[in-house]
């Protein structure tokens, strides 16, 4: 049988999301004997491949470089999950989205370094006026709450994917 196309993505998030899917343990390897891991952090792919059966995203879209990549995310993938709350909901990402983006800048880039005070612009995103969860700007086929989502609610997601059904979560998960 031809082996699914796995994706994850990081975008504004802190990796415990991807660290409660790598909690799984052995039970990955099951997941590899079904699925081909095709891009992510643990890949060494560096662009986001077409024909992707299953992409799973932790965080919150943030930058103009987050929109770009989860745009071309949602192009190339058949199933896009939101893992964890910064995605579905922006969560702590969005926690700066009442101040100025300018404002956020320069406290950290000028009154709050100690030396070479200035705003970073070569090879630096350049950050949303807010940050927004993956719905607001792509169809998202699962969300997938928690921070992070427990590595028993991970493995269940994935092998109802695999298996091809969309996972009834019920009370499987909980956001926070
Ligand atoms: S949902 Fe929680 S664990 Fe996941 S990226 Fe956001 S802050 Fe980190």
């Amino acid at each position: 049988m031809k082996k699914a196309r796995l994706a994850t993505l990081w975008l504004d998030g802190c990796s415990g999301c991807h660290m409660s899917l790598l909690d799984i343990d052995e039970a990955i390897i099951a997941v590899v004997q079904r699925a081909d891991i095709v891009y992510g952090p643990l890949v060494d792919a560096q662009e986001f491949p077409v024909d992707v059966d299953v992409a799973i995203v932790e965080g919150a879209v943030s930058s103009q470089d987050d929109l770009e990549k989860i745009k071309r995310v949602r192009e190339r993938s058949r199933i896009l999950v939101a893992l964890g709350d910064c995605a579905i909901t922006g969560n702590v990402p969005s926690m700066r989205n009442r101040f100025l983006v300018k404002t956020i800048l320069e406290r950290v880039y000028v009154e709050g370094a100690d030396a070479q005070k200035g705003i970073p612009t070569d090879g630096v995103p350049t950050l949303l006026k807010q940050a927004i969860p993956l719905q607001d700007v792509v169809k998202v086929d699962l969300h997938v709450p928690g921070c992070p989502p427990s590595a028993s609610a991970i493995l269940f997601v994935l092998n109802e994917l695999l298996d091809g059904r969309i996972p009834d979560l019920g009370t499987k998960v909980r956001f926070g």
